[in-house]
């Protein structure tokens, strides 16, 4: 570690337990900040599907009892409601919220969230709940994690993997192609890589049952919906967006028998995630917000079709840095 990187954390560290943030967090104006996590695994290095999404048991746990004790935890209606004007917020509210439907989400996190009574919302990826698959861009992943191969040819592109460099290189490219498939064509496209990868495909059973989200939804949490196949909204046609975007409601509203109103656009490559075509298929479809992956706080004015979040970092220090950051309005670093 750098002595500047090491100075910064010192840095941060005294500006944390000083109350200097907090105070500076009093005059800002009002803000509500809303976490973003995916999976929650004992051990993240473990499970090899979950690299990049999955963060530890018990970093997740402080998280939360942090949330409980130093912040003021919120819905996701609450922040819709205080984006909207309806209602004021207290100070430091925070609203916790997980994408994709993975099964960790009720077998880890939801034991910790109900220890400290924080509420959360769960964004579902209902088409890999229904197949049982994880995500594709958890198998594809996985196969350029797992094959013994040099080379990956795509469309008749040869890509090097030989190097940890030229394969994580070959992965974004992979990433940029599967984001813009839906459905079936998009899974027949994961088979081929996993055949020309040379690997079996991840194991199924990653992902969240319906028991288990109406489990979630008996504990008091809000579902909401990620779509069918987890594609890149902007980048693919109309009609696959609206059928992506209605159908996950739907699947889902069958299953609980409740109206969904909550929608997180996914975003596996490709900038941007959402664009104001997607707003209006995601608006005529019913839902009454939708988060994206941009950070920054939600204020009163803001679109309840835009809501920001931050990515709940895995390092304590790191993540109470960004949370107070974002309640100021400055930029994450
Ligand atoms: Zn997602």
């Amino acid at each position: 570690m750098s002595l500047q990187r090491t100075g910064k954390q010192l840095l941060k560290r005294v500006l944390i337990s000083s109350g200097g943030l907090t105070a500076a967090t009093r005059v800002a104006s009002p803000a509500a900040v809303v976490l973003m996590y995916h999976s929650i695994t004992e051990d993240p290095a473990l499970t090899e599907w979950s690299i990049g999404v999955s963060q530890p048991r018990a970093a997740f746990e402080a998280h939360i009892r942090a949330i409980a004790r130093r912040f003021n935890p919120v819905s996701i209606d609450d922040v819709c409601d205080f984006a909207s004007g309806r209602r004021q917020l207290p100070k430091k509210s925070v609203a916790v919220t997980f994408d994709d439907g993975f099964a960790d989400n009720h077998d880890v996190a939801l034991p910790i969230l109900t220890r400290y009574s924080v509420p959360a919302t769960f964004y579902l990826l209902t088409g890999a709940m229904e197949r049982g698959k994880p995500p594709w861009y958890c198998r594809i992943r996985f196969a350029f994690g797992m094959t013994r191969l040099l080379q990956w040819t795509e469309s008749g592109v040869v890509y090097d993997i030989a190097t940890d460099t030229s394969r994580a290189a070959a992965l974004n490219a992979a990433f940029g192609i599967g984001a813009s498939k839906t459905g079936e064509v998009q899974d027949t496209w994961v088979r081929q890589v996993e055949t020309a990868l040379e690997v079996e495909p991840l194991t199924p059973g990653f992902m969240m049952t319906w028991e288990q989200a109406q489990s979630l939804k008996r504990a008091g949490h809000t579902i909401g919906a990620h779509t069918v196949s987890h594609p890149n909204l902007a980048h693919v046609s109309a009609a696959e967006a609206r059928s992506e975007i209605r159908d996950s409601k739907i699947a889902i509203e069958k299953e609980l028998g409740e109206p969904v109103q909550h929608f997180s656009y996914p975003h596996p490559a490709l900038n941007p995630e959402w664009t104001p075509a997607t707003i209006e298929i995601t608006r005529a479809a019913g839902f009454r917000s939708a988060v994206v992956t941009s950070s920054g706080p939600v204020r009163p004015g803001d679109s309840l079709l835009e809501l920001r979040r931050i990515y709940g970092a895995s390092d304590f220090d790191q993540w109470l840095w960004n949370l107070e950051c974002t309640f100021l309005g400055r930029a994450i670093r």
